[in-house]
């Protein structure tokens, strides 16, 4: 490709909503633009880069033995209200109408799709195990669109589906599909970790995360370098070191009585930690006030708390001044140990109930009851690991210390048994003659997401660091001074000798000064240079490598020889 020719639309200044590498590095080499928050477009080089990925997963998707179809983005309602997905997605799914008013979404995932897809079609256990993906666009409008193509309203995933007859089954299909994703993962040069995961809107038991490493990643990892303990923050759990009675006496000593004579203190109070049972929160879960007691100053996970109270994340909001007042009793009206009016859902995170002399109350003056017992003096509904884990807390396997990274999920494996096959009646004829629903898995790659991932881990300041394997093109053969005859001939020629060994070659013959294109091209991250200046006429290129400081001067029939 000539450069000359490209459609390549640089930008030298990126909007500032651009807050990571990736994102402002795949703006600015011109890989990519923004229609609207969350929707994009690959430019050439982008969609070359995306190509290349897809490939990657295609082939070892295909050579584990899954095959490819292509399925509509367009979905029925029908197929979702069978699911009881249609009202458990919520607001992060798209929705439309047809001109007579009948209901679809666009597919955020296609579970439904699929098992509607084979349930008339395979009747008997002789026909599975089945395996089938796609790779398609999917549609998710999410709260907070951001990073660019990692959290997008319209991204690009694999998404494969596999079909058992039995758990052994299922958990062999699980185990290939887990491989094949090593595979791509590697082979895409990313640093990662597998870890286990929530199964949050895909339902099912059993799940695992892979996570690219990067600390601009929004998800959160617990790890353990003494076993092979690894989760993500939602699913790791948390062993306590309960503690020492002299530790909880000098606790005590810390505890004051509030003196609260003002809502917007009570408020502060009730978010705060000053009482040594902890933090107390007041939300709304699904409209309906409960309060929350998790121990000290740690942080409440929310999403463990969705799940503790089965209903979705965005069911859950921090309650306002009036709701806190109405259930903590306010000023007067103070009906127990915890100060919680009669009937308010009380949550309590499973270590108060092993801390002793608690001290609790606390909506007014005076209103705190010193050596309080769980159990004795007040009861309430007791929830495992509503915490986030934090680096230093006690791996559950191990007992050694955890450690915390942060990563970007580019896929997930998940079991999700016959959650689907039972809601839509997909059904076949087991060996004992007796009908069974179909035991299944599902597996996503975030494709465009992954893009992204691999510039957060291959950048420098100057630019994006293509790995060979994914990079839009090979070589890029810089020409000094297009005008000059003698460097004009030899670049082109390098170019058909470059792109006849079956390289990628891009041609960089642009009238422009050398400064701009050498900045292009670190820019664009190509990881293989050859600057044809002076020397043409001796036959002298320069060679060098994008990821290395180091260039050489070579004859021009030592070329390949360095590609090599
Ligand atoms: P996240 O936790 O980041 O919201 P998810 O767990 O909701 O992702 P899955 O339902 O597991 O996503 O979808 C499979 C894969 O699709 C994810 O592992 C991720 O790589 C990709 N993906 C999910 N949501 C997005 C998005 N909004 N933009 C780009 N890729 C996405
Ligand atoms: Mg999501
Ligand atoms: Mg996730
Ligand atoms: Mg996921």
């Amino acid at each position: 490709m000539r450069m000359s020719k490209l459609y390549m639309p640089t930008l030298r200044e990126v909007p500032a909503e651009a807050e990571i590498p990736s994102h402002k590095l795949l703006l600015r080499a011109g890989m990519m633009r923004k229609l609207v928050s969350g929707v994009y477009s690959y430019l050439p080089l982008g969609y070359r880069v995306i190509k290349k990925i897809e490939n990657v997963v295609r082939e070892e998707m295909d050579r584990a033995g899954s095959q490819e179809l292509l399925m509509s983005a367009i979905q029925p309602k029908e197929l979702w209200e069978a699911s009881g997905r249609w009202d458990n997605f919520g607001p992060e799914m798209f929705r439309l109408k047809d001109r007579n008013d009948r209901e679809f979404c666009l597919g955020p995932t296609h579970e439904e799709y699929f098992t509607d897809l084979i349930k008339n079609e395979i009747k008997s256990y002789k026909q599975l195990p089945l395996n089938l993906y796609q790779i398609q666009t999917k549609y998710r409008d999410e709260k907070r669109p951001r990073f660019g193509v990692i959290r997008a309203r319209e991204f690009i995933m694999k998404d494969a589906y596999s079909f058992d007859k039995d758990e052994e089954g299922m958990e062999k299909s699980y185990r290939e599909m887990w491989e094949a994703y090593e595979k791509i993962f590697t082979r895409l040069r990313l640093k990662y970790k597998v870890v286990e995961g929530d199964s949050g809107a895909m339902g099912g038991n059993k799940s695992h995360e892979f996570m690219a490493m990067a600390e601009t990643g929004e998800g959160v990892i617990a790890y353990c370098n003494n076993c092979d303990y690894a989760a993500t923050n939602e699913k790791a759990k948390v062993v306590y070191e309960i503690k020492t009675k002299d530790e909880e006496e000098k606790d005590m000593e810390k505890v004051h009585t509030p003196d609260i004579t003002t809502i917007d203190q009570l408020v502060e109070f009730f978010r705060s930690d000053k009482g040594n049972f902890g933090k107390a929160l007041v939300y709304l879960a699904s409209g309906e006030p409960i309060v929350v007691i998790i121990p000290g100053d740690r942080e409440l996970n929310e999403t463990k708390l969705c799940n503790y109270l089965k209903i979705p994340e965005h069911e859950l909001e921090m309650a306002d001044e009036e709701t806190i007042i109405k259930v903590s009793g306010a000023k007067k009206g103070f009906t127990g140990p915890v100060g919680l009016r009669e009937g308010t859902r009380l949550i309590i995170d499973s270590r108060i109930t092993k801390m002793k002399n608690l001290i609790v109350g606390g909506n007014e003056t005076d209103y705190h009851i010193k050596n309080v017992n769980y159990g004795r003096d007040f009861e309430g509904e007791i929830a495992e690991d509503l915490l986030l884990v934090e680096e230093g807390d006690i791996c559950p396997k191990c007992g050694e210390p955890l450690y915390i990274a942060r990563g970007i999920e580019v896929g997930n494996i998940f079991q999700l048994g016959t959650k689907y096959s039972t809601s839509l009646q997909a059904t076949f004829l087991d060996e004992d003659g007796k009908e069974k629903p179909f035991v299944m898995g599902s597996y996503g790659v975030g494709v465009s997401r992954t893009m992204a991932a691999i510039v957060e881990q291959y950048h420098d300041e100057y630019g994006i660091i293509w790995p060979l394997v994914v990079t839009p093109y090979h070589v890029i053969i810089t020409v000094i001074n297009v005008k000059d005859e003698v460097q004009r001939d030899l670049g082109e020629k390098i170019y058909e000798e470059l792109s006849n060994e079956g390289l990628e070659v891009l041609l960089d013959d642009r009238n422009e000064r050398a400064g701009v294109k050498f900045n292009d091209r670190d820019l664009i991250g190509i990881p293989i240079r050859i600057t044809v200046g002076k020397k043409a006429n001796e036959n002298i290129v320069e060679f060098s490598l994008r990821k290395e400081e180091g260039r050489i001067e070579i004859p021009t029939d030592k070329i390949m020889d360095n590609i090599r």
